[in-house]
């Protein structure tokens, strides 16, 4: 998944100033676009995340030098962007998917299993598996007696 080039975002945010500095907190939603992890069709979604960062003043920011990820006001501005990139990039799904139950593609030819329905397959006439699949229906399992009979209809009727 991704946000497609010139999406617009929309951020709803608040801005509070703190000892530190400036404390922004709010949603942040966007576009996605992206490919499903099944079937590779087009997957359109909204991503929506929650952001809350503190923008240090950069005469607070010595406390923090050590840390790399802390961000300083510069110029009295907050870039937002760094931010907002973060937090869509950490939220957006590693497989996303058309639909939830989304049966992908036949590993055999292809064919998207959504359209060519649940029975598609191909015989396989590989004589390798000849004698395992023979094995199979020995083994099966047989005369399960669980059910078969009820214990009323034994009963004589009077
Ligand atoms: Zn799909
Ligand atoms: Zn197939």
């Amino acid at each position: 998944m991704w946000v497609p080039a010139g999406a617009t975002a929309a951020l709803d945010l608040r801005l509070e100033s703190v000892i530190e500095g400036v404390l922004v907190s709010g949603t942040i939603v966007a576009p996605l676009r992206g490919e499903c992890g099944r079937c590779l069709d087009e997957v359109s979604d909204v991503g929506t995340v929650e952001v809350r960062e503190l923008f240090y003043y950069a005469d607070r920011a010595v406390d923090v030098a050590d840390d790399d990820d802390a961000r300083v006001l510069v110029d009295d501005h907050a870039d937002l962007e760094p931010v907002v990139r973060d937090a869509l990039v950490l939220d957006l799904p590693l497989s996303p998917t058309c639909r939830p139950d989304c049966a992908g593609l036949c590993a055999d030819c292809g064919a998207r299993l959504d359209e060519v329905g649940p029975h598609h397959s191909h015989d396989r006439l590989d004589a390798r598996w000849a004698a395992l699949s023979a094995l199979a229906e020995d083994g099966a399992p047989t005369g399960t007696d669980q059910g078969r009979s009820d214990p009323d209809e034994s009963k004589e009727k009077k």
